[in-house]
């Protein structure tokens, strides 16, 4: 195992009986009584252990290994390196990320099927041998740059439910597959198994199904050729809040009776998953001010003698985050963002139709088209949840609009609890695989003891 380095990032204990949502208040008041007044973020890492507890009741048999492109923040990753979960990583650098905080390089797939001839030399010289390919010529590539790789075949599914597709750029079509573990055999390179990636935001949970039924087709083609197939890899594509239309638990029973069909127990084969928005959506806070506003008054209303005078204008708010910074998810990741409402609505308070912009000088830089909100004024405050997914990880900095601040919070029963799963793993029903995975995360127990102060904590 590598000598781990200090994980280092700061974050503060919640006092008891306080929530997340009670800090976004704290901060709001705080950042009231100052002219800046800029967008920030709250974090709950107790959430992502929620989450894991979450997972480990609807999927048993599934070991995480959390995307780290959905947010790479070194204090998710700690928690769910703690947590004893694997980690998907895509590129050198997620790979050192993930290594400086002493995780070990068999809970590590480096989930890529296309990757940089020097990033695959990057890998082999650090242990990581699992990775995906879809091609002859990642075959290649891998057979000249990696001492002993441990391939992993990407299937293309059929994600024309999903809202984000993913399969027009990764994964093997079926037939094409045969083919390609042959190729491999000539090359002497070790095949160990299948994954796909259903698409993110996929509507209908039997994609999972059809591509769990494909995945043992490959299997069956892959034992035929004398491969000894033990890793199966769903991806990810699970929902991060329960703010859609196909929840979690209405995915999970459809995996669990497909991988019992398809992959009963007994045949020891070992099911991982890369869930990345699952993770972290709903851990994170947004809270951005409104900076400017405009008001447009509607020509026809004035004729309208009925109108109570929430139709004779449409208003127009500026907040200083946007599509450039935190919201690069509604280009990117096709996301729907609403505001909630920092101060409770009176009961007779009137709405306005609205449309919310980002702080950069481009007309794309729109957050919500059209939503409604009362009569709020420059200065006032807007909350987004479940904002935690390809938000910060992707964020610029365009137009010199920097990127919000996070504040991680932890309840001290959440932190205890991390604590205790990292030292004795989940209670059962327990993987085979998963004491290793323990035994390899308490290698680092001492830069994970119970910090001292109370309050403004750094870990190290
Ligand atoms: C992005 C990605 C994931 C994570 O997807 P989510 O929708 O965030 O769960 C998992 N696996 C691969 C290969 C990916 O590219």
């Amino acid at each position: 195992m590598n000598t781990p380095t200090p994980a280092q990032f700061e974050f503060s204990f919640l006092e008891e009986g306080f929530s997340a949502r009670d800090i976004v208040e704290q901060k709001i008041n705080e950042s009231s009584m100052t002219d800046d007044r800029d967008a920030f973020y709250v974090c709950d890492l107790g959430d992502v252990l929620k989450k894991h507890l979450r997972w480990a009741r609807a999927l048993p048999r599934i070991t995480p290994f959390y995307a780290v492109k959905c947010n790479d923040s070194r204090a998710v990753v700690m928690i769910l390196a703690s947590l004893g979960a694997g980690f998907d990583c895509a590129s050198k650098t997620e790979i050192q990320l993930v290594q400086s905080l002493g995780v070990d390089p068999n809970r590590i797939i480096y989930a890529n099927p296309c990757k940089q001839v020097s990033q695959i030399k990057y890998a082999s010289a650090h242990g990581v041998q699992m990775m995906t390919f879809d091609s002859e010529v990642e075959l290649m590539k891998v057979a000249r740059c990696h001492d002993n790789a441990k391939l992993v075949l990407r299937i293309a599914t059929d994600d024309s439910k999903a809202v984000c597709r993913l399969s027009v750029k990764f994964g093997a079509p079926l037939k094409a597959c045969r083919g390609l573990l042959e190729r491999a055999k000539e090359l002497g390179l070790d095949v160990i198994g299948v994954s796909f990636h259903v698409g993110s935001g996929c509507t209908d949970p039997e994609t999972y199904s059809q591509a769990i039924s494909d995945a043992r087709c490959v299997f069956d083609m892959g034992e035929e050729l004398g491969y000894n197939m033990n890793l199966l890899d769903i991806g990810g594509g699970f929902p991060g809040s329960d703010d859609v239309k196909l929840k979690f638990e209405e995915i999970t029973p459809v995996i669990n009776s497909a991988l019992d069909k398809y992959f009963p127990v007994d045949c020891g084969v070992r099911v991982i998953a890369e869930p990345g928005r699952y993770y972290v959506a709903s851990a994170y806070t947004l809270v951005v001010n409104i900076i400017a506003k405009k008001v447009i008054m509607s020509e026809q209303s004035a004729s309208d003698e009925e109108d109570d005078g929430t139709n004779d204008r449409t208003l127009m708010y500026y907040v200083n985050d946007g599509v450039y910074g935190s919201f690069n998810c509604i280009l990117y990741d096709h996301a729907h963002c609403l505001p909630t409402l920092h101060k409770k609505p009176k009961p007779d308070e009137v709405f306005y139709p609205c449309s919310i912009w980002g702080p950069t000088c481009d007309g794309l830089d729109r957050i919500v088209e059209q939503c409604s909100l009362p009569d709020l004024q420059v200065g006032d405050w807007l909350v987004f949840e479940n904002m935690g997914a390809y938000t910060v990880a992707a964020s610029s900095t365009f137009n010199g609009f920097q990127r919000p601040d996070i504040h991680y919070v932890i309840s001290r029963p959440a932190w205890q609890h991390v604590q205790q799963i990292c030292a004795q793993g989940l209670p059962a029903p327990a993987e085979e695989s998963h004491l290793a995975g323990v035994a390899a995360c308490c290698g680092r127990e001492s830069s994970l003891e119970m910090p001292t102060k109370p309050c403004h904590t750094h870990v190290a």
